[in-house]
């Protein structure tokens, strides 16, 4: 399959900076929602990451006309059976930031032992384009951490050591994170996707 050109649906801007270093080797032009101002903010209520992932590309596609991919992307907690999940951005409620969502995490987590503080990112990415639609996944698996560490990233970025490493995704360098990340593995397999 072959682009010109390819629409990353998000107006996030950590989201946005990271795809883009990921696409970056691809000799197609890159360009995000906020080269389109009048494209609809999608309301992210899918009950999966895949029902929301490709609910934002669809919306984008129709509005653009050029093929577009999209992420959603979940922490999913396991001694809290999946949670937050699907509903990892308004966690800590409709209007939570980064820091709350964090605190209430942490919370949650306090009595926790070291061995059931399992967790993992998923990541899916919807590509839409006028020769269909496919979906592409990404986990990455570790743990949650006691306290927030690191400035680096975004999101759940200072609770979460993923395995193999001894630093939280917010202490590794963005090269790094880029390289090893949930987004990275799904963003991998739709550029494979893309040469074969
Ligand atoms: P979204 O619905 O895919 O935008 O992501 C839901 C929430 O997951 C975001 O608000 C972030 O808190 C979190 N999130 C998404 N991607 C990442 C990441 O790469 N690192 C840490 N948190 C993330």
């Amino acid at each position: 399959m072959k682009f010109d050109t390819i629409v990353v649906a998000t107006r996030n801007v950590h989201k946005v900076e990271e795809i883009r270093a990921m696409l970056a080797g691809l000799p197609v032009a890159v360009k995000d929602l906020r080269e389109f101002p009048d494209c609809p903010e999608v309301e992210e209520d899918g009950e999966t990451l895949e029902e929301n992932a490709l609910k934002k590309a669809r919306v984008a596609f129709q509005c653009t006309g050029l093929p577009v991919i999209a992420d959603d992307t979940g922490l999913e907690v396991y001694y809290l059976l999946g949670a937050p999940g699907v509903y990892s951005a308004r966690y800590a409620g409709e209007d939570a930031t980064y820091a709350d969502n964090n605190r209430k995490l942490l919370k949650a987590m306090t009595q926790v032992p070291a061995r059931r503080r399992q967790a993992r990112f998923r990541c899916v990415v919807a590509l839409v384009s006028r020769s269909g639609e496919q979906l592409f996944e990404g986990k990455v698996e570790g743990d949650i951490l006691r306290e927030t560490r690191g400035a680096n990233g975004f999101g759940y970025d200072p609770v979460f050591r993923p395995d193999g490493f001894r630093e939280s995704y917010a202490e590794l360098a963005a090269e790094l994170k880029n390289s090893v990340s949930h987004r990275a593995r799904a963003i991998e397999a739709f550029l494979s996707f893309l040469k074969s």
